[in-house]
């Protein structure tokens, strides 16, 4: 029999319901080996190909010789006071990645990573602060997904999971192509059936691929705003100097009316103190987004090793949420959870080569400028 080397296996983990249809017409043209296929995986969790009992013994033969199905490796579990896990997982292409878990009442949201650290920069990230080394694969993103669920399997006290988020580390529209897989993976009845309005792709605002998504996605959208004038946002978000606040909200409002749905854009706003936590802040705020189908999601600064900035102390946080919620627009304030394990927003850090040299100016800046 002709041997196939590994790198040319496929992943069981890298495949849309689309992808297995594809790859299985090679071998057996009938549509409905996919279905069959993505249950045996999915809601199966067979271990390997011999156990798919209904496909012909010809056909598994054929689809062990040429599949796959390891995941990333877990290299270490913490779990935080309050409930939340946070994995380190090694991904198969090397270099490490965080997701967290996060459980709130019956909700089950899981925080997963779309790149090895972030290319982008945003000032007050910690994940942006480690540099950046390469983009994850669609194996690498759903196999964190496999983990966890596989992981809930035997906490039965969790439950099952509910949402899952792209907030871990990363930009996920900068890795496009796998996050819109993975996307559909999470949404298929086939795997993990989980609807469109809980699985979010949260963005610093990469204009283009949010266009793009209109033709690509139903996934919900969250956008990282954290300021309501460009100026600001400049400074947070660097990337903002590509694509400026009105243009964002242009590609918003384009992505929401391409859902044939009542869906809402969430804008999360990470509350610094004294950057961007005053009064006239929040009226710059409710002045931009009074009109738009909106949520506002308030995140409390999450300080990390050598960040100069602070957290806004608690009444200046219900200040700012009473007067966004007061002028008419929503708005939630994300409690802080996995603090005590480093798992809460912006503390992601992983583990990896940067290739960009960031991290080490980063800390060779701060430390200097502790001696100074
Ligand atoms: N790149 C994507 C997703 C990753 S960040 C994005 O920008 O949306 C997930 C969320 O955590 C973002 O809203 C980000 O701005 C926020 N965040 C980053 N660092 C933080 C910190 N130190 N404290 C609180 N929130 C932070």
């Amino acid at each position: 029999m002709e041997t196939i080397s590994t790198d040319r296996k496929t992943n069981w983990y890298s495949l849309t319901r689309e992808g297995w249809q594809k790859f299985l017409s090679g071998i057996d043209d009938r549509s409905f080996r996919a279905q069959q296929v993505m249950k045996w995986i999915y809601h199966e969790r067979v271990a390997n190909v011999e156990s798919m009992s209904n496909l012909s013994k010809s056909l598994r033969s054929a689809l062990a010789s040429v599949t796959y199905n390891t995941l990333p490796q877990v290299i270490h579990t913490s779990t935080s006071l309050d409930g939340t896990v946070k994995w380190i997982i090694e991904t198969e292409s090397g270099g490490a990645v965080e997701s967290v878990l996060i459980p709130d009442g019956r909700r089950n949201t899981l925080c997963i990573s779309s790149q090895l650290g972030c290319s982008l920069d945003c000032i007050f990230c910690a994940t942006g602060k480690q540099g950046f080394a390469g983009n994850l694969s669609v194996a690498d993103i759903v196999g964190q997904v496999v983990i966890v669920t596989d992981w809930l399997l035997s906490n039965s006290d969790y439950g099952d999971l509910t949402n899952i988020v792209f907030m871990g580390m990363g930009e996920p529209l900068l890795n496009f192509a796998p996050t819109m897989d993975a996307c559909d993976i999470f949404m298929d009845d086939l795997a993990f059936g989980i609807s469109k309005r809980r699985v979010t792709i949260s963005t610093a605002g990469v204009v283009p691929r949010i266009l793009d998504m209109c033709q690509r996605t139903e996934a919900s959208l969250a956008v990282s705003l954290h300021a309501a004038n460009d100026e600001l946002r400049n400074y947070l978000v660097p990337l903002n100097k590509k694509y400026p606040i009105a243009m964002l909200l242009d590609a918003c409002r384009e992505y929401l009316s391409s859902l044939n749905d009542r869906r809402i854009v969430t804008f999360e706003y990470t509350l610094i103190e004294d950057i961007n936590d005053s009064v006239q802040d929040a009226k710059e705020l409710v002045q931009l987004l009074r009109d738009f189908r909106c949520k506002v999601n308030l995140i409390p600064f999450n300080p990390f090793p050598l960040s100069a900035f602070r957290r806004p102390p608690e009444n200046k946080i219900s200040r700012f949420y009473k007067q966004v919620r007061d002028e008419g627009v929503m708005v939630t304030n994300r409690t802080t959870r996995g603090d005590d394990i480093d798992a809460a927003c912006g503390q992601l850090i992983g583990n990896f080569h940067d290739k960009t040299r960031r991290r080490e100016r980063y800390q060779s800046a701060q430390t200097q400028a502790r001696i100074v």
